[in-house]
């Protein structure tokens, strides 16, 4: 007994010691390799697989459903971005953020897994073309995003992959942003982060400064807001898809090309149309977000109280 009063004696005056490091093997965070249990694939996007597992320690199906994240190759540049990945979702808690669970280490390697919570109902890009949803839901869902940006704004982060497809939906009326792995910080002083990228990145879902200079910001997030916005008020309809309009627009230039003619589309001031059945108000909003002076952009905070004022 002495000695567990010492150790919480310990404990209290060094607060940063958590528990788990004094007594090893309880650390909740930790997740064993052994007791996770494939249940089914979830979705993969450019650099991760998600699958859905079984966390079952007491080996009688009564664990929990978690949502494991690894990276599709590993690689030692790729390693260094994915272990910011899960620090970042680590540091994040938020009602509309994903909620971060833990890791699982391979034993002796340096494999890990990004451990999170279970959305049933996947992403934005699986739940809108089976549910057609009214405006109402469409802008609740919108403004819980809004807030979640506001929230990852203000600790300095920039999302720079903010679209329907990285959107989780928990049930009807709430949904969480999830995917990191883009996510940029920008340090006090500083308005933007400049990067190079392979033809990966997601264009048309870039503002026009992103893909003219690389230059990426909390307005730049605003821009691809607004196309996620324009995703879900489409459903997700593929056939009115970002990509399949503005190659409409383009005249269908492809490959290389791609990027250029969508500059010259956005400096003629053109833009993804108005989707049906899209109020008026809601569509004045997404050209806001697509302005082409990044600071003549609302904020998220703007936005949430605008999208709050058509709500009403
Ligand atoms: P990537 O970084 O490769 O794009 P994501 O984190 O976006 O990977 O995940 C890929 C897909 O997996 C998502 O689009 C979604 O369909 C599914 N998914 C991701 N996280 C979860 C989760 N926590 N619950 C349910 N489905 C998820
Ligand atoms: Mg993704």
């Amino acid at each position: 007994r002495t000695v567990l009063r010492e150790l919480t004696e310990i404990m209290i005056k060094n607060p940063d010691i958590s528990p788990s490091e004094a007594l090893p093997g309880s650390d909740p965070s930790v997740f064993h390799k052994r007791y996770l249990k494939k249940m089914r694939d979830l979705g993969e996007g450019h650099f991760g697989k998600v699958t859905l597992y079984l966390y079952d320690p007491a080996n009688d199906g009564t664990g929990e459903r978690v949502a494991v994240k690894a990276l599709k190759q590993e690689g030692g540049h790729v390693h260094e971005g994915w272990m910011k990945e899960i620090e970042i979702l680590k540091s994040l808690y938020h009602s509309n953020i994903v909620k971060y669970k833990g890791c699982c280490t391979e034993l002796g390697g340096q494999v890990v897994q990004l451990i999170m919570e279970y959305l049933p109902l996947g992403s934005l890009r699986e739940y809108l073309p089976k549910r057609k949803l009214g405006v109402p839901q469409c802008l609740l869902f919108a403004q819980q995003i809004c807030q979640g940006m506001d929230y990852l704004h203000s600790k300095r982060y920039i999302h720079r992959d903010l679209a329907a497809r990285n959107v989780l939906v928990e049930n009807d009326s709430l949904v969480k942003i999830g995917d990191f792995g883009l996510t940029k910080y920008i340090p006090e002083g500083e308005i933007y982060y400049r990067v190079r990228e392979d033809g990966d990145s997601p264009v048309f879902w870039y503002a026009i400064e992103c893909l003219k200079e690389s230059k990426f910001s909390f307005s730049s997030d605003i821009w691809s807001f607004g196309i996620t916005l324009y995703e879900i008020l489409t459903c997700c309809d593929h056939r009115q898809s970002p990509p399949t309009k503005f190659f409409e627009m383009m005249g269908n230039v492809q490959g290389q090309m791609t990027v250029m003619g969508l500059i010259k589309l956005l400096e003629k001031q053109r833009r993804l149309p108005c989707p049906r059945e899209c109020p008026h108000e809601v569509n004045m909003l997404m050209q806001q977000c697509w302005h082409a002076e990044p600071s003549e952009r609302p904020s998220f905070k703007c936005l949430t109280e605008r999208i709050d004022a058509i709500r009403q």
